[in-house]
């Protein structure tokens, strides 16, 4: 696209690209209410540098929340990733499963096996990542970044790369003002941005994850998508269909005309950036 000098000019080129937005995401609900597109296949995750924590159970992962950091090491593994456990830093400790090899005997004496039998459960001390000092901790630089993180920074949002739990591709914390991304897709990104920009306006109110929230969320992505030239209306339909609850192309349209208007704001927050497609 051409810039202009001219305030005048560039006020028209807002103008446009809102109504361009506008109609698009029009006809994705349109296109919602009335098709049901195929499922497609799963987006491509990052190779990030993965934190030890993102094997951990739920339970430790949990405790480590408690901990108030999102990433601790044992004092071993801090070492290996150069940095150092800060004297007087204080471990908190996780459970790691502990488990015996045990004979299963076999009527044959030569053909006995050996299986893990779990004895019980160890606690193991670990460390906060804020209590620890050294290098740097290795970051993924994305390829292809996804336009529009002006937004984010404008909103006082961060945003990483790492790799999350299985099925996840990006998420919003809003305490932390972190997104945290493990796809290099655009549209995980701008799905992410609009919540961070819906929630700075209507906070939440429940916990988890709510389909009205997920609905924009997912439909400002789409429509940013089809405005940058990315169409992603296979993924968000499957997407919106399971926040509905229901495969009927009624019933996901029913939901996007519940949050149209929403939606309408967050993408006119998004263009006060002067960033355009
Ligand atoms: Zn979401």
């Amino acid at each position: 696209m051409q810039t202009t000098e001219n305030p005048a000019q560039a006020v028209d080129q807002t103008a446009s690209w809102r109504e361009r937005a506008d109609s698009e995401l029009e006809k994705i609900v349109r296109l919602f209410s009335s098709t049901q597109l195929p499922d497609l296949c799963a987006k491509s995750l990052i190779i990030a540098p993965e934190k030890p924590s993102s094997k951990w159970s739920f339970g430790n992962q949990l405790l480590m929340l408690l901990a108030g950091t999102e990433d601790a090491r044992g004092y071993r593994q801090w070492m290996d990733a150069k940095r150092y456990v800060r004297k007087g830093s204080k471990a908190f400790y996780i459970l790691g499963p502990v488990f015996v090899k045990k004979r299963v005997d076999s009527p044959d004496p030569n053909d006995g096996e050996d299986i893990e039998v779990l004895v019980g459960f160890r606690a193991i001390p670990v460390f906060r990542l804020e209590d620890t000092e050294g290098a740097d901790l290795p970051t993924y630089k994305p390829r292809d970044p996804p336009p529009l993180l002006d937004v984010a920074e404008r909103y006082g949002m961060k945003v990483n790369y790492l790799r999350l739990s299985a099925g996840v591709y990006g998420l919003t914390d809003y305490e932390r003002q972190v997104i945290t991304l493990a796809t290099e897709d655009w549209t995980v990104f701008w799905h992410e941005l609009a919540h961070a920009i819906h929630r700075s306006y209507e906070p939440k109110t429940g916990h988890g994850q709510e389909p009205e929230a997920e609905t924009i969320a997912q439909l400002v992505a789409a429509t940013l998508a089809r405005l940058y030239g990315r169409p992603d209306d296979s993924f968000s339909w499957t997407y919106l269909a399971t926040q509905a609850q229901s495969a009927s192309p009624q019933q996901v349209g029913r939901m996007c005309l519940r949050v149209l208007d929403r939606a309408k704001r967050v993408l006119d927050l998004i263009y006060e950036a002067p960033a355009q497609p």
